[in-house]
């Protein structure tokens, strides 16, 4: 399993009402929440840069397929909004996206077609999909910290600082790495040689094989 990003989004605030930095890629952008909830509107919501990366995801797999297609299309808008409707305890949120192409002439079929395209855009597929958020909270208390776990056969060792949850041990050898599990770590869980292998596997050290 690998993380869509090679570097993730870094977010961070301090104490001023409610600005946030966030460091991407290659550069830095901001949100903020407007006045009415108590912040100073300099920079997008967070659901405004939500519903910003599905319009820029549409905007872009449409393009592609535009210019695939050789459609004589200059411009595409999309505008997206959202509102949450409750039933019983249960809130359901709908996103509506509109698409126009301005001075372009397609007929109904291409104009489905694209329909059918904007839906198929890949956070289209994040935002109605099975999407799970997982949430680690550092403990400062293990940074540097080096926890082991061993039987006869093998001893493995785990940093905590070093781990970034990526969940390629715990969905490839659930039988030893189990993040709900206390130890979380059960070497009784495979032979010494499989476990050797999956640790091996770890993509940022932070699993290694003891004496
Ligand atoms: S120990 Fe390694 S493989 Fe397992 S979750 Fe952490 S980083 Fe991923």
């Amino acid at each position: 399993m690998r993380y869509k990003l090679e570097k993730p989004v870094i977010g961070s605030i301090g104490t001023k009402k409610y600005l946030c930095q966030f460091e991407w890629r290659n550069g830095q952008f901001q949100s903020d929440e407007p006045v009415n909830l108590g912040g100073e509107d300099q920079a997008p919501d967070p659901h405004s840069l939500l519903l910003a990366s599905l319009g820029a995801c549409t905007l872009v797999t449409l393009r592609m397929y535009i210019d695939r297609k050789g459609w004589a299309v200059e411009h595409i808008v999309v505008k997206t909004n959202m509102f949450q409707t409750a039933t019983g305890e249960t809130i359901n949120y709908v996103i509506d996206r509109d698409i126009s192409f301005p001075g372009a002439t397609l007929d109904t079929e291409q104009k489905n077609r694209l329909a059918e395209i904007a839906g198929n855009c890949p956070i289209s597929k994040i935002l109605a999909g099975n999407t799970s958020v997982r949430t680690y909270v550092l403990h400062e208390e293990e940074a540097g910290a080096q926890l082991s776990y061993k039987n006869d056969e093998i001893t493995v060792l785990w940093k905590p600082e070093l781990c970034k949850h990526s969940g390629r041990c715990v969905t490839q050898l659930p039988q030893v790495f189990d993040i709900k599990a206390k130890p979380w770590i059960n070497v009784a869980g495979a032979d010494a040689e499989t476990i050797r292998t999956q640790v091996a596997k770890c993509p940022t050290g932070a699993l290694s094989i003891g004496k």
